[in-house]
């Protein structure tokens, strides 16, 4: 994965979210996180290119990436409303990270010690779930820690909450992210241009792709309408 953040005119609605590919050549996905940075309007815009390839280093969250290994794979990527090399290749900087995470855990707490958050449970960036997943363990934790006088009975009150409900998360961050979606285009399409996704997938098919990882994570509608 290849990661920067660039200053660029907002496009499109100046809200969108651009998910483009697939891993062959390339996957690249592309939001705004900040308005006007620079008193001109522009946006700082995040993007992500996933390339699947034999290449691998361990991971280092400063390890710089280099245009020329990744750049070729999107060279005629132009649309009206964005000219992709242009916009990559104006990036502040560029990192570079393998897509790794961890095998879920057999267990978090240590008597008055217990983990949370990516240090439970890291997972594959595919499903923008990992901070998500780490609120929720903060609820938990406190529920457990609110209901329990000993910490010891709360923190393993809390494992067995989280920990199986993390460990389905990441299972399916590897196996049925929400990015499925684009694999099955993909597969369908053969990689060709289409003019209306409705003649690719049905609309039933798109929404129990993207229900199934919503029930998983825990934000289907039915789920939080029970919340208390
Ligand atoms: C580019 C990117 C995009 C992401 N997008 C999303 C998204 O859209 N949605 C989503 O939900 N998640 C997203 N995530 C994942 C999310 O950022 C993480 O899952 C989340 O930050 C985990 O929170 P945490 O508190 O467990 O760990 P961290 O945020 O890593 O916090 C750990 C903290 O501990 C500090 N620390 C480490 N060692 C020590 C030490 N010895 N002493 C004191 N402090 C120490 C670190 O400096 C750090 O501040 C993204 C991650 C990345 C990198």
């Amino acid at each position: 994965m290849w990661r920067g953040v660039t200053r660029w005119k907002p496009f499109l609605s100046g809200a969108s979210m651009i998910r483009i590919g697939w891993h062959h050549p390339a996957k690249l996905l592309i939001y705004p996180i900040r308005n006007n940075v620079d008193g001109e309007g522009r946006q700082l815009v995040n993007w992500v290119c996933d390339i699947e390839t034999p290449q691998y280093q361990a991971r280092d969250w400063n390890r710089r990436g280099r245009l020329e290994d990744f750049l070729p794979a999107m060279a005629d990527w132009h649309f009206d409303w964005l000219d992709v090399p242009k916009f990559i290749s104006s990036s502040d900087a560029i990192l570079e990270y393998p897509m790794v995470d961890q095998d879920p855990l057999p267990r978090w707490s240590f008597g008055r010690l217990t983990l949370l958050g990516d240090a439970a449970h890291p997972m594959y960036p595919r499903g923008a779930n990992g901070a998500a997943q780490a609120i929720l363990d903060c609820r938990a934790l406190t529920d457990a820690l609110s209901a329990n006088a000993d910490a010891v009975a709360a923190l393993k009150a809390y494992e067995a909450k989280r920990l199986p409900a993390t460990a389905e998360v990441v299972l399916a961050n590897r196996k049925a992210p929400p990015d499925a979606i684009l694999h099955e285009v993909y597969r369908r399409t053969g990689d060709k241009p289409f003019k209306n996704i409705d003649d690719v997938i049905s609309r039933e098919e798109l929404v129990a792709l993207s229900e199934s990882y919503k029930r998983v994570a825990g934000y289907d509608k039915e789920r939080l309408k029970t919340r208390v």
